[in-house]
């Protein structure tokens, strides 16, 4: 079961200093090797999803065709370079609209784990990377294994101390994140034995 869930903003692309949202294309800047570590992933196997919530458009802030430009432009970047991501869901929705995909809710996963024909409980198995709070217990409420990383919102490992959820891992960026998850993969400890 190779899976990883991937946000957006702040993992695979600068995180927006002012007022939270890329609002544009220009406004999107991957992050040193993001582009490159999905890449890898893909040419392990992995499945690759990116949950991210955009309630900037549920504000008006931006529009969804300056969302769906944003993310052609995005996967158009990483399918050039030889990477693949399933799916990129966004929740769009303010957070009073009480939907079940604004993360740290689940819907979005569920949603992943129905398109590739698995029981939500095989989420279990998978990865999901984030910069945020939300992201941690997003993943840490669909079972998945949670890594931190401190390249968007936040920059130093301390935050964590006051939060209710703590990750599994914590990475400097997606591309620490990528090693350690085909390192764990690779060498875990079932497949040594199968080996022997
Ligand atoms: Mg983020
Ligand atoms: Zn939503």
């Amino acid at each position: 079961m190779k899976i990883v869930f991937f946000d957006r903003d702040g993992v695979i692309n600068q995180f927006p200093g002012h007022g939270n949202y890329v609002t544009k294309v220009k406004e999107f800047k991957f992050l040193p090797g993001a582009i490159a570590s999905i890449v890898q992933l893909t040419r392990h196997g992995y499945s690759i999803f990116i949950v991210s919530n955009q309630a900037g458009i549920g504000k008006g802030i931006y529009s969804r065709d300056k969302l769906r430009r944003i993310n052609n432009y995005m996967l158009r970047h990483i399918r050039q370079a030889g990477g693949r991501i399933n799916r990129a869901f966004y929740c769009t929705h303010r957070s009073d609209a009480d939907c079940d995909c604004r993360k740290p809710r689940i819907g979005s996963v569920k949603r992943a784990m129905q398109l590739m024909k698995k029981p939500l409980a095989k989420a279990r198995y998978a990865y999901f990377v984030g910069d945020d709070r939300t992201d941690i217990e997003a993943g840490h409420n669909a079972k998945c294994k949670t890594i931190f990383v401190l390249s968007g919102k936040n920059t130093t490992a301390d935050v964590v101390k006051s939060w209710r959820v703590k990750p599994d891992l914590i990475a400097k960026t997606i591309v620490e994140a990528t090693h350690i998850i085909i390192n764990e993969n690779t060498h875990s400890p079932r497949q040594r034995r199968r080996r022997s």
